[in-house]
């Protein structure tokens, strides 16, 4: 990944605006390794984002709007797939030790590496793109849905259900359902 790296001290006091479109390499390989699989569609993406200094960390705020060409998942009519990925986290500095903390004398936030409300950023710099990675790998959703209540396929005959239904008979589903009630009453 070609990354963007930006220097703490690069980030003036009044904050850094940074803009950038699906034409901009960094943001562009950013977004391919969050979709990641084999997705070799073109996409659109649009990101508006100011990163602040406040007290030796590093916050960002802002969103980046993105529309992929998927499939969906259930009726596999391809559909642009708008998704409007936050981009708000904080960056504390990453202290090698206690030790190195010490010696520096300087007070970040208390943070371990498993803390999820966090990035981090090690030495006097760190990646955009990298962050930016990561936040759109969260926002990307499980399911792609042409539409929340998209209706599929027919499983019989294979005919689009949001067209209207088809001819076959309904299968009944209902057994199934009233036999898995029955043995979570049973259970409880
Ligand atoms: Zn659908
Ligand atoms: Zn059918």
């Amino acid at each position: 990944m070609k990354g963007f790296e930006i220097l703490i001290e690069d980030i003036p006091d009044e904050g850094l605006e940074i803009e950038a479109a699906e034409g901009d390499v960094w943001l562009a390989e950013a977004v391919r390794e969050a979709i990641g699989e084999e997705f070799d569609e073109p996409f659109k993406a649009q990101l508006s984002l100011s990163i602040f200094k406040v007290e030796g960390n590093v916050n960002l705020e802002g969103e980046m709007l993105l529309i992929t060409r998927r499939e969906c998942d259930r009726c596999l009519e391809r559909f642009d797939e708008n998704i409007t990925v936050p981009l708000h986290t904080v960056l504390a500095p990453l202290y090698e030790s206690e030790r190195q903390r010490e010696r520096e004398g300087r007070l970040g936030a208390e943070v371990v590496k498993e803390d999820l409300e966090f990035g981090f950023y090690e030495g006097d710099r760190f990646d955009l793109a990298e962050v930016v990675r990561e936040l759109v790998a969260l926002a990307i959703p499980m399911k792609h849905l042409c539409r929340d209540d998209c209706k599929g396929l027919c499983q019989k005959c294979g005919k689009d259900l949001n067209e209207g239904p088809c001819g076959c008979p309904q299968v009944e589903n209902k057994g199934a359902f009233e036999a898995l009630k029955k043995l979570k009453t049973r259970k409880s």
